[in-house]
């Protein structure tokens, strides 16, 4: 493992087998399929796609929650090995998880405090006075204060910003190394959601965090991630420094997914027309080849339908697309297009 990567993701697959009558297997649900990547510590990557293309699975697949049918996950220096509980409670207690839903993640008969006090009481930290302290420190960081007024609080009497920051205050409380946020502030009006991206840059920095966010929405990439990845039918598709994916998309589901961004200026609304229509591919049954072929205009026959794009390098440095397009050096999207 080199040695600044906290998290190295090696060839991982994540196939979910689909049974008739409970037991006769009929196929694969192949969520997860054959992704690699590393995050340094105290780095932020983005990984967008479309809903359906296996972002959640990939996430609860490095969480512990989902056992990968083949690969593996390193973290710090350490194979995971599912099976080895003691190993896996001390991965559990330094990776923080922040779902998208934070009304239903939030335990409703709880209050603050027990919602903040268990993962500490589950974790073994006994001192009472080190878990109240712990907690009014993380409740200031989230800035759910006047805290006394907020530890007593049921999830129902907060705002819908309040919930989220409790959400990710339970995900910080044992002082992780990795945050996954899973959609974090897709259910959050337009303003919260500026406020808890901003917040969440704030503490990945003061903290040297590893964040890693996960979103079908580009327009919200900018705000802390230095690498994007683009998943897409179970497999990264486009891996890149964010500025240069943003600017200059390779992939043309990259293309897509960036004039799918919602544009306030009503001139500019002829980007609309460039999305590719179709469907995301059915995971059980996905396209042979490119997965992306069904609904892209490039597509190369008897190449794109039949293998699978390896990745290839273009524009700068550390930018990776899996289309063939770029097998050249210097070729892309024809000119014309
Ligand atoms: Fe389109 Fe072929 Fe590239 Fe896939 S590999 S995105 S089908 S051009």
């Amino acid at each position: 493992m080199a040695a600044k990567n906290l998290l190295e993701i090696e060839n991982l697959h994540t196939w979910f087998e689909l049974k008739k009558y409970g037991f006769v297997t009929v196929g694969n649900v192949r969520a997860v399929d054959n992704v690699s990547f590393t995050i340094e510590k105290g780095e932020a990557i983005s990984l967008v796609g479309e809903s359906g293309c296996g972002k959640s699975s990939l996430a609860k697949t490095i969480l512990g929650l989902y056992n990968p049918r083949e690969g593996h996950i390193n973290f710090a220096g350490t194979v995971l090995d599912s099976s080895d509980e003691e190993q896996m409670d001390w991965y559990r207690a330094k990776v923080g998880y922040v779902q998208q839903d934070p009304y239903g993640a939030l335990p409703p008969f709880m209050t603050l405090k027990k919602i903040l006090e268990e993962p500490m009481k589950i974790n073994g930290i006994k001192d009472s006075e080190e878990r109240i302290q712990r907690i009014k420190e993380t409740m200031e960081e989230l800035k759910l204060t006047p805290v006394d007024d907020f530890l007593s609080k049921f999830p129902h009497m907060l705002s819908g910003g309040q919930q989220q920051r409790t959400v990710i205050a339970r995900a910080l409380v044992l002082d992780p190394d990795l945050l996954i946020a899973d959609e974090p502030v897709s259910m959050l009006d337009a303003s919260v959601r500026i406020e808890i991206l901003e917040l969440l840059q704030k503490i990945q920095h003061e903290r040297d965090l590893s964040v890693m966010y996960i979103t079908h929405d580009l327009s919200t990439v900018r705000y802390f991630s230095k690498r994007i990845m683009v998943m897409y039918g179970g497999k990264i598709v486009e891996r890149s420094p964010v500025g240069d994916l943003l600017d200059n998309p390779a992939h043309p589901y990259s293309i897509a997914l960036l004039h799918a961004i919602s544009e306030p200026d009503a001139e500019n609304v002829d980007t609309y027309k460039e999305v590719p229509s179709g469907e995301p591919p059915s995971l059980l049954n996905p396209p042979e080849g490119c997965r992306f072929h069904p609904r892209c205009k490039y597509k190369i026959d008897g190449l794109c339908d039949e293998e699978i794009p390896p990745d290839f390098g273009c524009g700068m440095e550390g930018h990776q697309v899996a289309c063939w397009l770029y097998r050249q050096e210097g070729e892309g999207i024809p000119d014309d297009s």
